[in-house]
């Protein structure tokens, strides 16, 4: 049996006639941008996460500029940034003007800690962006007490939660992916920044419509990023079903413990606290390469994302300089992930578990 790494549409298909009946709506309303369904999707997002307000944009690199700018970031500012994730999450920062500082990883959650970012700190530290890294939460309060503002990068972790509240309602902002393949995912392109704070949310509206209130006086340098009406509806089928897919990942993770993945392989580790919802199931082992190889040859996907962390990324070498993350490189040397999604079933798990082991011939 062939396990996929990802399934983005078996989840969805029950809700194909809904998804229909919405986009026919939009095109007989014949309002394309910043129209009723944008405005509703922010108002159910920010109340599903218990924030103010939700400000939408065109995708989740957009939605990192946008929201560092809202916070102030400018050149001359440093902000830190993990090394070890999605290109885009240090990517957005030089557009604001300002200089991405690489920080280590816990070893353990893969997550910014406390101590990884103080290391990173100098007095030019304008912010924090700190990535909920494959859905499991980053220690988002522990950051918030270092006195600076985080802007916790939620892409991957829709659906999860730290100590009862929503990631993606963790720090002073946060910024969402709709990418297709994210927990959360539409059809195409989208994205948002959620916070509780009037002003950063004013901000970064301005910022999203060209940096202009009435489409009349243009007070700045803005974007032109906006989510769409269409993306915005098919978004609102969706978003009443992301708890029961979150859950559906972790029990996924449970049934790869159960079949006894853990003798194989270094499991990830949850955040204290946390309830992470698995956009990726990311685990380690010393010959993580050779191991991958096995498991495509065996039709189970299985993959590696970062295996050259950002700070050895030619684009962003004029930011990282001779730096050492020793962790980082570890991770991005030894990890590997394996199937996820939010329908995985134990027969599915079995599988992957016996062709690891057949590749490992344990
Ligand atoms: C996907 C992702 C982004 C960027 O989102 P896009 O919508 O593709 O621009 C940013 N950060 C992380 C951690 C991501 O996984």
């Amino acid at each position: 049996m062939a396990v996929p790494l990802f399934d983005t549409s078996t989840p969805i298909a029950p809700l194909r006639p809904l998804i229909d009946a919405r986009i026919a709506e939009v095109l007989d309303a014949g309002v394309f941008i910043l129209g009723p369904q944008v405005a509703a999707f922010e108002r159910e997002l920010a109340d599903y996460l218990g924030v103010r307000h939700v400000v939408s944009v065109a995708n989740g690199t957009d939605a990192i500029t946008i929201a560092l700018q809202a916070l102030g970031v400018g050149p001359g500012d440093e902000v830190v940034v993990p090394s070890f994730t999605f290109y885009a999450s240090a990517e957005a920062i030089p557009p604001t003007g300002a200089a991405p500082v690489f920080c280590d990883v816990d070893p353990d959650t893969g997550n910014v800690t406390a101590e990884t970012v103080r290391a990173a700190l100098t007095p030019r530290t304008k912010a924090i962006v700190a990535v909920d890294l494959f859905g499991n939460p980053a220690p988002v309060p522990a950051l918030r007490a270092l006195g600076l503002p985080v802007l916790e990068d939620a892409a991957q972790a829709a659906g999860a939660s730290l100590e009862g509240a929503r990631a993606g309602a963790l720090g002073d902002l946060a910024t969402f992916s709709f990418f297709p393949s994210k927990n959360l995912g539409c059809f195409g392109d989208g994205g948002a920044i959620a916070t509780d704070d009037d002003a950063l949310a004013e901000a970064a509206r301005v910022l999203r419509f060209h940096g202009s209130r009435d489409k009349v006086s243009y007070e700045r340098i803005g974007w032109n990023s906006r989510l769409d009406e269409l993306q915005a509806a098919i978004l609102r089928v969706l978003l009443p079903h992301l708890d029961d897919w979150a859950e559906g990942r972790r029990a996924a993770a449970r049934h790869y413990e159960a079949a006894g993945l853990a003798e194989l392989l270094t499991l990830p580790t949850a955040t204290e606290g946390a309830d992470p919802a698995w956009h990726l199931f990311v685990a380690r082992h010393e010959r993580a390469d050779a191991l991958v190889a096995a498991l495509t040859e065996q039709s189970i996907g299985a993959r590696a994302y970062y295996r050259t962390p950002l700070h050895r990324q030619p684009a962003l070498a004029p930011w990282a300089g001779d730096l050492v993350l020793p962790v980082t490189d570890e991770l991005a040397r030894t990890h590997l992930a394996l199937p996820m999604n939010p329908l995985l079933e134990r027969d599915e798990a079995d599988e992957v578990v016996a062709a690891v082991r057949t590749a490992l011939g344990a």
